[in-house]
């Protein structure tokens, strides 16, 4: 069965064929590490990953390559605002170095919880300062770059006759007004930072030396373009972020790229992942509406269940957040961990294949190779269990399945649900009283009381954890 792939460069499904079967270079644009990681970040890597594991399924090797942003990323996509890692720093009181690495980390532990597999290279654009400015200086050669004094190192879009393919754009339109102005000398209103100067009194943590000013940083996209060259060549297969970055950061990365190489596509298949929203308003950091794995979890919902939830709809549709829907995502997970465990219990002994197991199986891969229409093979996933087969044809068609969803039943089958996290609100009114003391007595930082204070709850049935957020209590297990 060939893999089919929507392509927002031809805004068509296309048949998958990368440059050099059978191995798939992938790049994703990772996270700007300013801040923790939310929901619909981790619906944009759960989809990466399921088109990862899809791909591995159907028999290709994927390179995968994401990069971690953790200087440059300004507040704006017109080139202007505050550094999103410096902002950070200023809001968590740590250095930039400080923060960047915290919240890699949050980002990491959060992308385990869900089961999505960890990246062939992960990189920083903080470590990759020299690619950064040759990749600028060989199209400063190439004479596609001008400088604005006091401001930076600009890309001169007008020397390309294809820039702004991606999208769409209408370059014509855009010089009416709708960016124009914003950057006081650019040539063009679509031209965009290359390289940036610190700016009089901005007193920056994150500066390096280049040819045009002592303390200066790369912009946003220039990060993208040279890594993703650097570790998968001139061409990539597939590139993945989400919809946000198809009229700027994207569109850029393909100008400085085919600038550089002379070389096209930069990318053959481009894809994006639509956004979660919460009250019908995107979920982001910047407009502070957002739920992290820990919300999750403290909630008493299982990753995993997100996992369910995400599923459930197409990666190019978008997703409103309820808590409502989790919890009913939670239920059909934990039916789904309690049949799989008995399966896995009864053992899988090598017996034929029956026709009925073939069909399920082929319905399944059309369904993941239709650009991964993965509600419907959620839905195969439980007509499996329905079925009449015998339990070992069901365990081998139910790993198969779980190879692409990535729940990991097997594990689970073992694991358990584990006991889950409570909410406040859900404790018993002694129960609380006594974590509210314990808090209490861990500000006061008296650790003595605190101690105490854990082992009666221990002693009533509850264990309390501390974390970077908090308390979290569960209920003992037996
Ligand atoms: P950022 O750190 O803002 O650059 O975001 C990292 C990735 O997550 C980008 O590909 C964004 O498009 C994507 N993203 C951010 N917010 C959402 C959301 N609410 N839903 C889906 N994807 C998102
Ligand atoms: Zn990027």
């Amino acid at each position: 069965m060939k893999f089919h792939l929507y392509n927002t460069m031809s805004r068509k499904i296309e048949e998958f064929e990368p440059f050099s079967s059978p191995t798939v270079g992938l790049y994703a644009c990772g996270l700007t590490v300013y801040d923790f990681t939310h929901l619909g970040h981790l619906r944009k890597y759960t989809m990466d990953d399921v088109l990862i594991r899809a791909l591995q399924y159907f028999g290709y090797s994927v390179q995968f390559v994401q990069n971690v942003t953790d200087v440059g990323h300004l507040a704006s996509d017109a080139d202007s605002g505050e550094d999103k890692l410096e902002k950070g720093a200023k809001k968590y009181g740590q250095t930039v170095y400080d923060v960047a690495l915290k919240f890699e980390k949050y980002f990491f532990e959060s992308m385990d919880a869900m089961g999505n597999l960890r990246p062939t290279v992960s990189c920083r654009a903080t470590e990759h300062i020299r690619e950064q400015l040759d990749m600028v200086l060989e199209l400063e050669k190439k004479g596609y770059t001008y400088v604005i004094e006091g401001d930076g190192v600009y890309f001169d879009t007008s020397k390309l006759d294809d820039y702004g393919k991606l999208a769409r754009l209408d370059l014509e339109k855009l010089k009416e007004g709708a960016r124009l102005g914003i950057v006081e000398g650019k040539r063009n209103p679509t031209d965009f930072a290359l390289w940036k100067f610190e700016r009089e009194g901005e007193n920056r943590a994150m500066v390096w030396p280049s040819p045009w000013s002592k303390r200066s940083f790369p912009g946003w996209h220039i990060e993208c373009s040279a890594m993703s060259m650097k570790y998968l060549g001139n061409q990539i297969d597939i590139h993945t972020g989400g919809i946000d970055h198809i009229p700027v950061h994207h569109t850029n990365e393909i100008a400085q790229a085919e600038a550089v190489t002379g070389e096209k596509p930069f990318v053959k298949y481009w894809v994006h992942h639509n956004f979660l929203r919460v009250d019908n308003e995107k979920m982001s950091k910047s407009l502070g509406n957002f739920f992290t794995i820990d919300d999750v979890t403290q909630r008493g919902f299982h990753p995993k269940a997100m996992r369910l939830l995400f599923l459930g709809s197409h990666y190019r549709s978008e997703l409103n957040f309820t808590w409502e829907a989790l919890a009913g995502a939670q239920k059909a997970f934990e039916r789904l961990v309690h049949q799989t465990t008995e399966l896995f219990a009864a053992g899988s002994a090598d017996v034929a294949v029956s026709e009925q197991a073939t069909k399920l199986k082929d319905r399944f891969e059309a369904a993941i190779a239709d650009d991964l229409n993965t509600s419907e093979a959620v839905a195969v996933l439980w007509e499996v269990l329905k079925s009449t087969l015998p339990d070992s044809q069901k365990v081998q068609l139910l790993k198969r399945i779980d190879s692409v969803l990535g729940f990991n039943f097997e594990a689970l089958s073992s694991e358990g649900l584990g006991a889950s996290v409570l909410a406040v609100e859900d404790l018993p009114e002694n129960i609380r009283g006594l974590v509210a003391e314990r808090k209490r007595a861990r500000e006061e930082k008296n650790w003595a009381e605190s101690d105490r204070l854990r082992d009666v709850l221990q002693a009533q049935g509850y264990l309390v954890e501390d974390t970077s957020t908090g308390q979290e209590v569960k209920k003992a297990t037996a």
